[in-house]
């Protein structure tokens, strides 16, 4: 009966449930995550392969520059700066000058050696032959947010960049190093290679000041390896412009570094024209996806603590309610026949509607000790509880049957008619002993006394009861298995 009430089981069985649900619901959650990231991923992929295509028609122009070796003029300023030549479209309109004004939308620079600012100089002339490109860099660099800018690099000792502040701070030892043809960054730029992916690094030529990602295309010109123009790209604007993602996504160089253990959904990029060895990550941290998921789903979680209190209270109800009952049934009731007992009876008595007589019985099995000591204590037991079974099965739903003491039976019938308590009392007394003999071997005989009352006289049922009793006495003293009457 303790299991039947137990107050833990009430509250932790649904507590489970409310478990299981969030659970589920985190679990959607993460798969929601796991989706999303996809997304993303492909986004980025389709950012780099429109970077590419860009990358692509820029080498194409240069190209076409180079073979036709004509120098274009343009009108520019230049400016020795730290041993720098910087060399920038003239946008100021000069008397004699036509008005240049659409120049205005020109944002490149060249930086290179000094002798970049003498007219006269070889790498002046030789600048000439690429200074197309530099209008079409300045036009690329505003295309899209992750995009720093573009650079082309020349070994022969300059740098063309869009905007002008990308190489701005380029120093004479940054021109010396892309002279060396032993650069690393110029290592493995072959002929009708796919683009090659720098970083995430600093670029060192740019001085650039934070991670960025340079996608590098060679320039050649009847095979001959002119320079190497990079798209320059922005890796936490590209990589973190979606705000939904309560964790950061990273790329790394997968030749350089290795995944994290936190690193939740790797993937590695891949694109015909670029040769990555990248992979990007989710950087998964549990403790803050729980913390979204809360915020996230938070009138569901209230809506499932509302239920899981609501279940707890309903159950805590219906457990009081069965408890009272239980206690009040244990109150009233016998726990060996299951009869009502003294205070049940007189419960029933009080609460029951009567006919226009009553009758009020008290049984006493005859000669119980000696059935106790032939057959045993659980024999006696058997017949008390088959007495008690007899005399419930040969009365009516409104009659009772009580067990008042050890052997002894209080029975209470109503009727109309007297002769129908008599009778029936006669014919639950014969059945009983009648076939005792199922129960104990010689079956065994019962005696009572009978009172038979008008149901205006039941208010003392101690008096009748009493009266009865003293019949009991008389049929058990005048030889027993009767009934007085
Ligand atoms: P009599 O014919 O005069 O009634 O003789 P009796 O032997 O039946 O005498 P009495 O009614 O005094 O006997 C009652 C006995 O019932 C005494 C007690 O040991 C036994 N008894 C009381 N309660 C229980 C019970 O729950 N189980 C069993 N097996 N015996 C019980
Ligand atoms: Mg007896
Ligand atoms: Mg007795």
């Amino acid at each position: 009966m303790k299991k039947y009430f137990s107050i833990k089981g009430r509250l932790l069985t649904p507590l489970v449930f409310a478990f299981a649900l969030v659970g589920m619901l985190f679990e959607g959650h993460v798969r929601q995550l796991e989706r999303e990231l996809s997304d993303e991923y492909e986004r980025i992929e389709r950012e780099f392969f429109r970077a590419s295509k860009m990358l692509t028609i820029l080498d194409y122009s240069l190209n076409n520059y180079i073979k036709v070796r004509q120098s274009l003029i343009l009108s520019h300023t230049a400016k020795i700066v730290n041993g720098v030549c910087h060399m920038r479209p003239k946008l100021e309109i000069d008397a004699g000058d036509s008005p240049n004004a659409h120049l205005r939308a020109l944002e490149y620079i060249i930086v290179g050696d000094k002798s970049l600012c003498d007219k006269n100089s070889s790498l002046y002339h030789e600048v000439g032959f690429r200074i197309a490109l530099a209008p079409v860099i300045s036009l690329l660099h505003d295309l899209d947010d992750y995009l720093i800018g573009v650079h082309y690099v020349d070994p022969s000792g300059y740098i063309i960049s869009s905007p002008d502040t990308l190489s701005v701070n380029a120093t004479t030892d940054v021109l010396e190093q892309i002279q060396s043809p032993s650069w690393d960054v110029y290592q493995d730029l072959g002929e009708n290679q796919p683009i090659k992916v720098r970083g995430p690094t600093i670029l060192q030529e740019l001085q650039s000041t934070e991670n960025l990602i340079s996608l590098m295309l060679p320039v050649y010109s009847d095979h001959q390896f002119e320079g190497v123009i990079s798209l320059n790209i922005m890796l936490d604007k590209l990589l973190n412009a979606n705000q939904r993602f309560v964790g950061k996504l990273h790329f790394i160089d997968t030749q350089r570094e290795s995944l994290p253990t936190n690193a939740f959904q790797p993937h590695s990029l891949q694109d015909e024209g670029i040769s990555f060895h990248h992979a990007m990550y989710y950087d998964m941290h549990w403790g803050n996806e729980l913390y979204q998921f809360v915020s996230l789903k938070r009138k569901t979680l209230i809506l499932i603590t509302v239920m899981y209190v609501l279940v707890v209270m309903s159950f805590l109800f219906m457990n009081t309610r069965h408890a009272k009952s239980y206690y009040e049934g244990l109150a009233v009731r016998d726990p060996l026949t299951g009869l009502r007992n003294r205070r049940g009876f007189q419960a029933f008595i009080e609460h029951s509607p009567h006919q226009s007589y009553v009758a009020i019985a008290m049984f006493d099995i005859d000669n119980f000790k000696a059935i106790n000591d032939h057959f045993g204590h659980d024999i006696g037991d058997d017949v008390i509880r088959y007495t008690g079974d007899q005399i419930r099965c040969h009365i009516r739903a409104t009659d009772t049957v009580a067990r008042y003491g050890g052997e002894e039976f209080v029975l209470y019938l109503t009727a109309e008619r007297k002769s129908y308590l008599k009778k029936t009392l006669i014919r639950v007394k014969g059945a009983l002993c009648d076939e005792s003999g199922t129960v104990v071997e010689g079956g065994f005989t019962i005696s009572g006394g009978v009172e038979i009352v008008a149901c205006s006289e039941l208010h003392d049922i101690d008096d009748i009861l009493k009266s009865a009793d003293e019949k009991l006495y008389i049929a058990k003293k005048s030889g027993k298995n009767q009934l007085i009457f």
